[in-house]
Parts: structure tokens; sequence; C-alpha cells
């Protein structure tokens, strides 16, 4: 799937693009075509799984859709903390950078200035309000706030709302938005007390769940910065060590399965390629050879990360940084199987840090970046939050995006 499945308005394409996204991860297949509809939803996924692109992207794609004069406080976001409407906020500026559709976050603490232009922010109207519970309720109750065009209601990590205790305070402010809205509600988690709350304010809400089993404790992480003209050294170089007697490397497209084969077969390596061309007699040969360990090192696309249950492999190398945080947990996952140990080793080059830092997120721990080996001389420097594309510096938002930030609440 692509993005350019859901058909997207060109500017939000233009800031995907910008981003350095090009495919849908699983949340946001499963819940952008619910959103289009306008379907209520409860989605089930954690921080990671590209799930705040899975909201934003088609309330973005209906903001542009709306005539101008209806847009006036179309989209209020609710989250926890004052850090995630940060990043939300980011991640508006970033996919919304070709639309001129503007956002405010608003958070509490701060003084009568701050106060005020919260206020004045509200009362020009932005599309899309982010804001956490008690600096909401505050300007709501002093009457200011005309949520009369709302569409749409998103919660945001609805389990740590919770937990933070406020349950009523999203109640009250409920009471404050039309009844005729489009619902959606983000947690990482489904206790009752979520499920007692999205059937309250939803209206028979749509569901998905991505899960996500984390990896397992057997497997050492680690990971290389690396321009995509070392990889192949460094990998040659990697597979020297010979306590890797099974290994699997995982590239992205079956072209490059197939010339990765190549090269390594002329470096005097025994490896095979597997992948959607072969018969699947040829796929049946190549995986008996392994799992009997007569072929050591197999390389393929993710085809190969779901399902392939074969003992004893000490070594997975993400030749590419798997474009999905979940493939990742899938691809490592054919290594420690049964309570065993493993490496996983991941390349990630200049363009895909981005990708690399959601995996980081999924699964909740930084992993280790290694130097690379003597003589293949440096790597690109880390910087995840670096935006890639080939517009991102050129072009200029339309309208300037209003931001309105005070202390912590
Ligand atoms: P989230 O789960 O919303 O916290 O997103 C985690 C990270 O994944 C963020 O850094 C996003 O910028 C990134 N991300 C979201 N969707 C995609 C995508 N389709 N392709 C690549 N990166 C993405």
């Amino acid at each position: 799937m692509t993005f350019q499945d859901f058909n997207f308005d060109e500017k939000l394409l233009e800031g995907l693009a910008s981003m350095g996204y090009t495919k849908p991860t699983a949340i946001q297949e499963q819940a952008i075509p619910l959103i289009l509809q306008n379907k209520d939803l409860i989605a089930c996924a954690q921080t990671g799984t590209g799930k705040t692109a899975a909201f934003l992207l088609p309330i973005l794609h209906k903001i542009i859709n709306t005539p101008d004069k209806q847009r006036h406080l179309n989209t209020l976001i609710i989250s926890p903390t004052r850090e995630l409407a940060t990043q939300i906020d980011q991640q508006v500026e970033g996919l919304g950078y070709f639309t001129g559709i503007s956002s405010i976050s608003i958070y509490g603490g701060g003084d009568g200035a701050a106060w005020n232009q919260q206020r004045k922010a509200l009362e020009d109207g932005a599309e899309i309000i982010i804001a956490t519970p008690g600096r909401l309720i505050a300007l709501l109750q002093m009457g200011k706030i005309n949520f009369a065009h709302l569409k749409h209601l998103i919660l945001d990590e609805a389990d740590r709302m919770l937990d933070m205790g406020f349950y009523d305070d999203i109640l009250k402010i409920i009471k404050y938005l039309p009844a005729e809205r489009q619902t959606i509600l983000f947690s990482a988690t489904m206790p009752p007390k979520i499920r007692l709350l999205a059937n309250t304010i939803a209206k028979n809400p749509e569901q998905v769940n991505i899960s996500i089993s984390k990896p397992s404790e057997g497997i050492l992480q680690q990971a290389y910065l690396v321009f995509d003209a070392q990889k192949l050294k460094l990998l040659t170089s990697i597979l020297a060590d010979e306590k890797y007697s099974s290994v699997i490397i995982f590239a992205s497209t079956k072209e490059n399965v197939k010339k990765l084969d190549k090269e390594l077969k002329q470096v005097g390596l025994k490896a095979k390629a597997f992948h959607s061309d072969l018969e699947q007699k040829e796929r049946e040969e190549i995986l008996r050879e392994f799992k009997s360990k007569s072929l050591p090192i197999l390389i393929g696309t993710d085809i190969l990360s779901r399902g392939i249950d074969v003992e004893g492999i000490n070594l997975v190398v993400n030749f590419n940084t798997p474009h999905d945080p979940e493939d990742y947990i899938h691809r490592i996952g054919r290594t420690a199987r049964a309570a065993t140990t493993g490496v996983a080793i991941t390349f990630i080059n200049d363009k895909d840090q981005r990708k690399f830092a959601a995996i980081e997120a999924l699964i909740g721990k930084e992993i280790p970046k290694l130097p690379l080996p003597e003589g293949l001389g440096e790597g690109p420097a880390y910087q995840p939050n670096r935006r890639v594309g080939p517009d991102s510096f050129k072009k200029k938002p339309f309208k300037k995006k209003k931001k309105v930030a005070s202390k912590q609440e």
C-alpha cells in the first residue's frame, strides 16, 4: 500500500515526502480509511507505530476539503502532557507544511500574558487545537471558546490520561462540544475503563488493534550509522566473524535482495536469495538447506520475517532499516528463538534515521550505535529529527502558524 492509495490531497503528499515517509505503517493502513469515512474509532496502538500521523493525515485531508469559513476550530486533540502536545504539534507542522493549516498547542501554567495569548489565538481561530485537559477546561469555563464548528475530537494516549486522573475532566470538556462530531480515541492499552470511556463518548466506534510483542530479551540489538556506499564492506567484515554460522540478511526490496546476493557471491560467501520471483519448490529447497545449516546465509525481503521458524539463527542483519517498526520486531525475532541468544544488527543510512528513532520509540529503549570498523571511514552523524526529502528546504508554509506555549500543567 502507498499513501497515494488514500487519494490524499497533493499538498499533503508533498508534506509526506518532505517528512521522508514513503509507505503507511500498519496502524495508518487500518485507521486512515475509517477516519476518512467519518467513522468513530477506538485504536489500540503504542508510540512508535506511527499513530500520530494515522489520525493527523486524514484530519488534515478533510480540513483541506472544508470551506474556509467552516474551518475555525475544526479539530480538538486532547493530550495528557505538554510534551506529547508539542510532539503532535510538530507533526502537524511537518505533515501540514504545504497545506496552510494552522494549529495551536495549549497547555497549563504560565503567566497572565500567556493566558491572554492563548485566549486570543483561540478567538482568531486556528484549525487544530492541541490541548492538555486542565488548561482547556479553564478556557472553556471562561466562555470564550465556541466549538460550534468542531468536527473532530481526538483523545491521544487515553490510558495515560485516565492514569493521570483526567476522566472527569474529559467528560466536562465533552459537554462543551457539539454532539454531531467524529470521535477518535487512541490508547496504548485497552483496560475496561478505556472501553467504558470510549462507549460513553463515541458512537458505534470501529476498532483497530495493533498489538506488538516486544523483542525477546535474548537478542543483543546493535546498529551502525553507515552510508549506502559503505554497507557492503561493513557487512562482509561482520560476516568474517566465524561465530555467525547461520545468518539472515533482510533487504527492503527483491531487487536489493538479488543485488546483494550477487555481491556476496562475488566475495566468496555462500549465500542464497529468497524472494517472491522464485518458484514455490525453489523456495522450499532453499529453506531446507538453511534449516539443515548447509546454507549459512539467507538474504530476503520481509516475506522472510513473518512465520519462518528456524532454530539456531545467530545473526540477523537489517541491510536497510525496516520501514515499519513492527517489521523490525518480526525480523529480529528470527534469531534468539526458544530462549537461545542471538545478535540483531541494523544498518542506518543518513535517510533512515527517523525510521530508526521510531523503532527505538516502539521498543522503548535506545539501541547502541557501534563505531564503524577501521578502514571504512566515517559514517553519517545521528540526527533522527532532521527533515529529509526533496522540497524540505525550498518552500515556505503558506500561512504562519500560531503557536502558544506556556509552562507545564
Ligand atoms: P508515533 O507512533 O506517532 O509516535 O510515531 C513514531 C515515529 O514514526 C515518528 O517519528 C514519526 O515521524 C514516524 N512515522 C510515522 N509514520 C511514518 C511512516 N509512514 N513512515 C516513516 N516514519 C513514520
